[in-house]
């Protein structure tokens, strides 16, 4: 199961790029003015050499900085909505450097860290943004949300109550907020243990030779669900919260057949209701399972559908056994399976129990399909086409030259 996070990312304002009158003959002017040009069309790449030259020439520093920095900014903006958020990082740090008392560069910066999971790297730019200029609440929210990220509840919440508490109205932050606090009362005595990849809470109650069994799954699957795409590898440090089931449904008030969660962190209950501790090959598939999110979010962010995130967490995580084939020719021989397209619309906390196994079994069934006749080029490709803000349905027929319901032809093929 994965929950959407609304992802924070920084507007970058078109600003105007300021022209030099000056006495004819002044290099540094003339190129300042070919970079305002150039900017002018929207040529950012070429504005900056302009810019740049203009600036070894000894121009006016402070315009020629303005105007270097914000073609940086744009650049980057440009980048970003290509998903090119690792060359967008580069030119929002490149425009901090040439104007440091500019905050909106260092938030911009903050933001694409995040979108990269660089969250160490976030929280650098975030702090240096509101040292630039403290109060400004979009810096401090950002902030907050990357010592989350990184998992320090109470500096997030720390910068959460002073955004709150000057703007109570904040769309969104008061349950954030909560979510935070709720997840402190429960996570706040928990042990850590630091793996290569991954940084592990757990409570003092669970078994060393478990925990160590969780750490070998976890460092397993980095490797496994890595190659499975091709060599995608996140960043360090992967949170894992594990828990006892109460201590689980207490945190994350999830339904209680919800067996682990993916909300940027990964929060697994290793115990069922009655504190037997959960055999170590059901706790592999579901921790498996949760991984493939943590990937598919490095790839594409908060963007795919849910039926694609899930079929794909499933299709790595277990194989269509028998009695799951036996359930999928059930369903598209004698019932109604539901199209793609409604499945995508419905959201999963709005389906009862039932519904829920079965919507996940059509979408492991359509995914399986698409990465077993296709492989994993295409799905990459897609996640990345998602990724950069394309509509599911259209980069489905891009890549795989497909439409919804054709898709949806081809998986009951297979079950009937
Ligand atoms: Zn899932």
């Amino acid at each position: 199961m994965t929950l959407k996070y609304r992802s924070i990312l920084a507007v970058c304002l078109l600003a105007l790029a300021a022209a030099v009158q000056a006495a004819e003959g002044n290099v540094s002017v003339d190129f300042n003015n070919a970079g305002v040009e150039a900017y002018n069309l929207g040529e950012y790449d070429t504005a900056i050499g302009y810019f740049e030259k203009a600036q070894a020439g000894g121009g006016d520093k402070e315009v020629v900085g303005r105007n270097l920095c914000n073609a940086h900014q744009n650049l980057a903006g440009e980048l970003a909505k290509k998903g090119d958020f690792r060359a967008a990082a580069r030119h929002a740090d490149s425009a901090a450097a040439v104007d440091p008392k500019n905050m909106s560069p260092l938030v911009q910066a903050g933001a694409y860290y995040l979108r990269l999971d660089e969250v160490n790297m976030a929280i650098e730019r975030l702090e240096k943004a509101i040292t630039v200029k403290p109060g400004e609440l979009t810096a401090h929210e950002m902030l907050g949300y990357a010592y989350y990220r990184d998992n320090d509840l109470s500096s997030a919440r720390a910068q959460w109550d002073y955004v709150l508490e000057v703007d109570p109205k904040r769309p969104e932050l008061q349950d954030r907020y909560d979510k935070a606090f709720r997840e402190q009362s429960v996570e706040n005595d928990f042990d850590k243990y630091k793996s290569r990849h991954f940084q592990v809470s757990y409570p003092a109650e669970i078994p060393s030779d478990l925990r160590a069994k969780v750490i070998g799954i976890l460092d397993r699957a980095y490797i496994d669900i890595g190659r499975d795409f091709g060599g995608v590898f996140p960043p360090p440090p992967i949170h894992v919260i594990l828990y006892d089931a109460k201590q689980f449904s207490e945190a994350t008030k999830t339904a209680d057949y919800v067996g682990a969660l993916y909300d940027g962190k990964i929060r697994r209950p290793l115990a069922d209701g009655n504190g037997a501790w959960l055999p170590v090959e059901e706790i592999r598939r579901r921790l498996t399972h949760e991984y493939v999110h943590v990937v598919v979010k490095h790839i594409a962010g908060g963007n795919p559908p849910w039926w694609v995130n899930e079929g794909l967490a499933e299709t790595l995580s277990r194989p269509l056994d028998s009695e799951r084939i036996h359930a999928l020719q059930k369903l598209y021989r004698e019932g109604a399976p539901e199209a793609l397209k409604s499945l995508e619309a419905t959201h999963l906390g709005k389906m009862d129990k039932d519904a829920v196994g079965l919507a996940y079994l059509q979408s492991h069934a359509t995914v399986d399909t698409l990465w077993s006749r296709y492989g994993r080029g295409k799905m990459v490709m897609l996640l990345e086409a998602v990724g950069r803000g394309q509509n599911a349905e259209d980069a489905l027929r891009e890549v795989y030259r497909k439409t919804y319901v054709s898709i949806e032809r081809d998986v009951a093929n297979n079950y009937r």
